[in-house]
């Protein structure tokens, strides 16, 4: 069972002033996700969690979770100058991009942020683009491969385009120091969505025994291991969820069995989370606006895959729940359809849900991160509104849904074709 954060009362008073569709987010979920996960960590003295920025792009987000502890992990210049709009700055904002523009290695240096290098090659990069190498300076690290947890392949790091190779990443800091660094951090991200208290401990264990032999090589104490994202969240009803406290003690027991013995006791801990922080804290409001019933039966909505990609890329499970109608057997079986062109603009497919009704609000699951951010103009499917559900109760819109003169805005030419 997944319970929505809003009722159908609540959602017919707001579509009052703010019309479907629109994503919502939870303020009093995203406070208490970011609180216990400070929480499992604070074992560490100087752990920080950097939020992914591209999971939840809105300023008022950043700001929630600045208060909350958190900084930002940014990857293009339009995240870094969020960050620094909302008053993110300096050592709270790591910059883990690939395939790096130099305007954005200049601007995340100006920033002070620190600078997670994808690749060797980047070191001349950023020296000749900055003129210097940052004192403080992270790299990031591909075991290549496949990664696994007791067997079960989690996913396929020797087919990511990420980091650098163990002989890669230890030439890289060699040759950093020559060039003047002096705090060192390492990064990895070997798999997305783990639904597993294993993955950050596993991770944990292989980069805090490379830290180790980088010491034993170069004589470079790693000041921060930044175990980046990844960490998941169950989508279906019948997951079970990660319990951030036990993967906390996890990354600690793991910690005092490999640095503390090796003089690394004083390493900081950081994380890079975005869908575990704020996927559950969002849901994607839609209206029912048609049935149709063909060869299947179809239940048409206001949102499309342009507000919500996930399902029509990658097939992936969205629980959806018909408000007012929570406690009604699921006994009819729908596919639900956005309005775009295109035959995977479907939010579930085969879906057993109560019998629904023209005029009905939908709230599709689990959208806070990875959601709104991925949308797109296809088919000139506008973007949507975002809300906000404060802990009072009440409802503050952060961001205005587009317009039909946004969308006209960008596009020259047409009207120079008659001189
Ligand atoms: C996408 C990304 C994250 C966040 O991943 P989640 O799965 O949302 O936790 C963190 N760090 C980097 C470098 C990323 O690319």
């Amino acid at each position: 069972m997944k319970t929505p954060f809003v009722t159908k009362d609540q959602v017919e008073k707001i579509v009052q002033t703010y019309p479907t569709p629109f994503h919502i987010y939870d303020e009093k979920g995203i406070r208490k996700t970011a609180r216990d996960f400070r929480k499992a960590f604070a074992w560490n003295p100087g752990f920080k969690e950097y939020f992914a920025v591209k999971a939840t792009p809105n300023p008022t987000i950043l700001r929630i979770l600045h208060e909350e502890g958190c900084g930002t992990d940014c990857s293009s210049m339009a995240e870094l100058i969020m960050s620094e709009r909302v008053g993110i700055t300096g050592t709270e904002i790591m910059f883990s991009s690939n395939d790096t523009p130099d305007q954005e290695f200049l601007k995340a240096y100006v920033l002070g942020a620190t600078i997670n290098l994808d690749d060797i090659s980047l070191i001349d990069d950023l020296k000749r683009v900055t003129g210097t190498i940052p004192k403080r300076i992270s790299c990031r690290f591909n075991p290549g491969g496949k990664f696994a947890i007791s067997n079960a392949i989690m996913d396929n790091p020797g087919d990511a385009k990420y980091g650098m190779t163990e002989d890669q990443i230890i030439e890289a800091y060699r040759r950093l120091k020559a060039m003047g660094a002096e705090e060192f951090g390492i990064h990895a991200f070997l798999a997305s969505n783990t639904v597993s208290n294993e993955y950050y401990p596993v991770l944990a264990g292989i980069l805090f025994r490379l830290v180790v032999k980088i010491k034993q090589l170069t004589g470079i104490s790693m000041s921060f291991i930044n175990l980046s994202g990844g960490v998941g969240i169950p989508y279906r009803p019948d997951q079970k969820a990660n319990d951030i406290a036990v993967i906390g003690e996890g990354v600690h027991r793991a910690y005092d069995q490999i640095l503390v013995p090796n003089g690394l006791g004083n390493v900081s801990i950081y994380t890079e989370c975005g869908r575990f922080m704020l996927g559950p804290n969002g849901h994607l409001v839609t209206k029912v606006l048609h049935e149709k019933k063909t060869y299947k039966d179809y239940i048409g909505v206001d949102a499309c895959a342009s507000n919500l990609m996930r399902p029509a890329m990658y097939g992936a499970y969205h629980h959806i729940t018909v408000l007012g109608k929570e406690k009604e057997p699921l006994d009819h079986v729908y596919d639900v359809t956005g309005a775009l062109c295109e035959n995977n603009d479907k939010f579930a497919v085969d879906r057993p849900l109560p019998k629904i009704d023209i005029g009905d609000y939908l709230v599709i699951h689990d959208t806070g991160a990875h959601g709104f951010s991925m949308g797109y103009n296809y088919n000139g499917r506008l973007w949507s509104s975002e809300l906000l559900l404060r802990e009072n109760g009440s409802v503050l819109q952060i961001r205005r849904p587009e317009t039909i003169e946004d969308y006209f805005a960008t596009l020259d030419g047409y009207w120079d074709l008659n001189v």
